[in-house]
């Protein structure tokens, strides 16, 4: 168990594929902490994945044992990709999923920015 208690990290998950250079990806930025790339099935105009380096599946794992220094440039990596992106002025959202009942497909934790287009509700309705 990961301390979020989702399954341990699978070294074979796609995210890790890519961050060790194994398959490509549509690199948006990149700093010394995290790794910025289009999604592959976008969902808006804008959809940029942001993954830290590292081996962490949930946001519990990542807040609890990544160092403070790459959570911190983790966040700012995202900030950043959302301005660069021209998403500041008009809005967009940001999303994780987490486990089986959050949707989450690719356990490597990472953050979806959204945006380009009127995203409507947060969530679907009940
Ligand atoms: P989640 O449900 O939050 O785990 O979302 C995983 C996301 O990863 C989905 O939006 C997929 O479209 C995206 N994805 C899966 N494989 C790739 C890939 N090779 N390159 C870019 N995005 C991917």
């Amino acid at each position: 168990m990961s301390v979020s208690g989702l399954p341990p990290y699978d070294d074979a998950n796609i995210f890790a594929r890519i961050l060790r250079g194994e398959i490509p990806c549509t690199k948006v930025a990149e700093s010394e902490h995290a790794l910025a790339f289009r999604d592959i099935n976008p969902q808006a105009p804008v959809h940029v994945l942001v993954i830290p380096k590292g081996r962490y599946v949930s946001a519990a794992d990542f807040c609890a044992t990544a160092p403070e220094a790459q959570v911190a440039g983790f966040w700012r990596l995202v900030a950043e990709v959302a301005k660069a992106e021209g998403l500041e002025a008009r809005g967009y959202r940001l999303l994780t999923n987490m486990g089986d009942e959050g949707g989450q497909e690719v356990p490597h934790f990472h953050v979806h920015i959204f945006g380009g287009r009127r995203l409507g509700r947060m969530v679907p309705q009940m």
